[in-house]
């Protein structure tokens, strides 16, 4: 008989909730403040002043001009403009190099991009997931315009060493974007500091609003505009601005950035903690990822007697909300690029489990969840 407790989110690195206080300053757009702020009568000049001082927030813990700051859909949107958009610059000709461990908007973006005639390294990583800045520079060729490289990885948490690699690139005077939709209030998103000329982020990953992401563009970068329209966001992402949505991603990306420090600090305890103790409940569990450069709320494991997506959905049916890294496209069930990336083989690879952990997770949630896990996986 399965124990059923209360439901307890364990999944931040897939979303994320609405802080209070970013709903609260986003509210007064939907229904006093709508006005659309390219209108020039008041209204509209409150929405553009709304625009810019949420792109000065932005900017500040960037650490960069406010018109360097690209706001977009999501994530996956100001992944694909940083791509398609310098690859048209160079006229879908040249070399792009990208991990192999990267998401789905930067992987398919690339593979999009390689149909049409750009070429694309698709560089390894090691068991960890890391990815050595040497293999990266030894791939550069001399038509090589763009390395796209994640900051910390949605699925494993591996921190990548963005810093070196940027550094690298710059004196080559190649440029770099970074995909660091997970980083935010977990790592140092300084610009300057990670050495990068765009940058990729989504609200949604630190408790604001769903369907709003940035692209950062250090001012000098050339990218070709993929929506054609009215020109807005320095005509290089035409469409009314969601200005409740702007307002919100500012908003909770300086909350988030605040407690970043305390919060990282809090978390990495809780993620050892777990890892401890499903470790001691379970020893043949075998944690993905790298041991020590790894995000402070990701805790992610292979098992070997089951399959991942059928363990979440056994956890469930317990209370507690996980995922899983296998893919599961189409019906079929498939092992994640990214583990298999790692060199685990398609079987194990099937078995894993993330667990994210958030602003609402304590250590009596993580007990309760290690005494599930074990009773699901140790039953087999
Ligand atoms: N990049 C990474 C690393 C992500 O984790 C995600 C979302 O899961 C995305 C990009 C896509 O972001 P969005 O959901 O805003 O499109």
């Amino acid at each position: 008989m399965l124990k059923k407790y209360k439901t307890i989110y364990l999944d931040y690195a897939a979303t994320t909730p609405v802080d209070a206080q970013v709903l609260d300053v986003m509210g007064p757009y939907f229904n006093e403040e709508y006005a659309n702020p390219s209108s020039l009568h008041s209204l509209g000049l409150r929405a553009k002043s709304a625009l810019d001082d949420a792109r000065e927030k932005v900017a500040s813990v960037l650490n960069c001009q406010k018109d360097e700051i690209i706001f977009t859909s999501s994530g996956t949107e100001a992944d694909n403009l940083a791509l398609k958009g310098m690859a048209e610059v160079y006229d879908y000709k040249g070399h792009i190099i990208v991990s192999a461990i990267e998401h789905a908007a930067v992987l398919e973006t690339a593979r999009y991009l390689e149909k049409i005639g750009v070429d694309i390294t698709y560089v390894d990583v090691d068991e960890y997931g890391s990815v050595n800045p040497k293999d990266v520079m030894s791939a550069v060729r001399d038509n090589t315009f763009l390395v796209s490289i994640m900051y910390a990885n949605n699925e494993i948490g591996t921190i990548q060493p963005i810093s070196e690699i940027g550094k690298h690139l710059q004196k080559k005077g190649i440029l770099m974007h970074t995909d660091a939709v997970q980083a935010p209030g977990l790592l140092c998103l300084d610009v300057n500091k990670l050495h990068v000329d765009m940058m990729s982020l989504s609200a949604h990953k630190f408790y604001g609003p769903k369907g709003v992401g940035a692209l950062y563009v250090r001012r000098g970068v050339e990218i070709v505009p993929q929506m054609h329209g009215g020109g807005q966001e320095r005509k290089l992402r035409s469409a009314t601005e969601n200005v409740a949505g702007i307002v919100g991603f500012a908003e909770a990306l300086c909350l988030s950035d605040a407690h970043r420090k305390s919060e990282a600090h809090r978390l990495s305890e809780l993620r050892d903690y777990l890892i401890h103790e499903i470790r001691k409940a379970i020893p043949e569990a075998k944690l993905t990822g790298h041991p020590e450069y790894r995000i402070a709320n990701n805790v992610s494991f292979c098992f070997s007697k089951i399959e991942g997506e059928s363990l979440v959905m056994r956890l469930s049916e317990c209370g507690f909300c996980v995922s899983s890294g296998s893919a599961c496209s189409s019906g079929d069930l498939g092992a994640s690029h990214v583990l298999t990336a790692c060199g685990l083989s398609k079987k194990v690879a099937q078995g894993s489990v993330r667990v994210s952990l958030g602003k609402y997770t304590n250590k009596k949630d993580l007990q309760s969840f290690v005494q599930a896990l074990a009773q699901e996986v140790n039953k087999r």
